[in-house]
């Protein structure tokens, strides 16, 4: 009889009844054996007593509305390759509350600049061929002060974590968040599952009045910036100053708030996708198919080359004579268009020929 290869299984047992425990949390202190009821306390969890938030933004959205945004982002996404979804490997979803703090007052921003406006001047020059006077105007440039008052309501949330433990890139995108009043909630217990090991909670390690120093003053100062910046509009302007004050009405209120974050991998790069827990804004970073950069750079180079022929038409009218030049411009323009026409439309095709790809390959999976 041959040697019987062993495998080496892994088993959660009961230590008192010696059933197999299938269902097992590992976040969770205590599991209970469903054979003889005993209550087995989990040598690895570690309770640890933290400060409950004051209020929180509860998840409206499940994995499922996750997942659907990831295809559906690199779906419509310009160069990425089409065997994506064939050949991705999707870590593990996390969904996370994050701890946060929240900002909330009015700012007050005056501002001055010079904005730009057109004037004619008048120029009388004698005229030596009749021996009378020309008179004519030319538009300039000027510029007149402009000043102005901008106010207005800010409210938004800084992460209040200090801790590696966050990814990077879920850290970067969580640093500042617009905060939506309407999404949230006061906080009672049991709003979160702790035992829910799909769920992962950080606690606050971070100093309220040091987030507002390191990020919210900038950011209130920024805000009032673009509104000041948003009156002036359009206009042409230069030396902008803004000085702007505000009044804290909240300052680091404690707040919850939702995220889903997932890496995912793609030919030896590692990539990201992320998601607030009310879906309302993404982030990501994706793998670029080169050979269709270079496709599309291509072809606008081919459009490059095409403008530039009108140089030719120089060189017509100083060997031939205007009417030639003025023939080959017309003939030019008109290839011009069409060649653009072309190349656009082959890029255009490309594109979407990968987007279609893409497609058929979620369709697939
Ligand atoms: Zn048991």
């Amino acid at each position: 009889m041959a040697e019987e290869t062993k495998l080496k299984l892994q088993e959660v047992v009961c230590p008192s009844c010696n059933a197999a425990i299938l269902k097992f949390n590992p976040n969770a202190l205590i599991n209970e054996c469903p054979s003889c009821h005993k209550k087995l306390v989990n040598p690895l969890v570690k309770p640890k007593e933290v400060v409950a938030p004051e209020r929180i933004i509860p998840f409206t959205t499940d994995e499922q509305t996750f997942e659907n945004a990831m295809t559906n982002a690199l779906i419509n996404q310009d160069y990425v390759p089409t065997n994506i979804f064939e050949h991705c490997n999707v870590d593990k979803v996390v969904q996370t509350y994050l701890p946060m703090y929240l900002f909330e007052g009015t700012y007050n921003a005056s501002w001055s600049c010079e904005s730009a406006y057109e004037d004619q001047k008048v120029d009388i020059k004698r005229n030596w061929t009749d021996s009378g006077k020309t008179i004519s105007t030319k538009t300039v440039k000027k510029w007149r002060p402009q000043n102005g008052n901008a106010a207005g309501n800010f409210a938004f949330l800084c992460l209040a974590n200090e801790s590696d433990k966050i990814p990077t890139e879920l850290r970067e995108f969580t640093r500042l968040f617009p905060y939506d009043v309407m999404m949230s909630k006061e906080y009672a217990d049991g709003m979160i599952d702790f035992n829910d090991e799909n769920m992962m909670t950080f606690e606050r390690n971070a100093d309220e009045t040091l987030v507002w120093q390191k990020h919210g003053k900038d950011m209130v100062e920024e805000t009032a910036k673009n509104a000041a910046l948003n009156q002036i509009g359009n206009q042409e302007i230069r030396n902008f100053r803004a000085s702007s004050s505000w009044n804290l009405t909240t300052k680091g209120k404690y707040v919850y708030a939702p995220f889903w974050f997932v890496y995912y991998n793609y030919a030896g790069g590692q990539f990201h996708f992320l998601m607030d827990g009310i879906g309302q804004r993404t982030e990501y970073s994706y793998p670029v198919n080169q050979e269709e950069v270079d496709f599309v750079k291509g072809k606008e180079k081919i459009k490059g080359y095409v403008t530039w022929l009108w140089v030719l038409a120089l060189l017509l009218w100083y060997v031939f004579n205007f009417t030639t030049a003025f023939v080959y411009l017309v003939i030019w323009l008109i290839g011009k268009i069409v060649v653009n026409k072309m190349m656009d439309k082959q890029i255009q095709e490309r594109l979407e020929n990968s987007k279609a790809q893409r497609q058929a390959g979620a369709n697939r999976i």
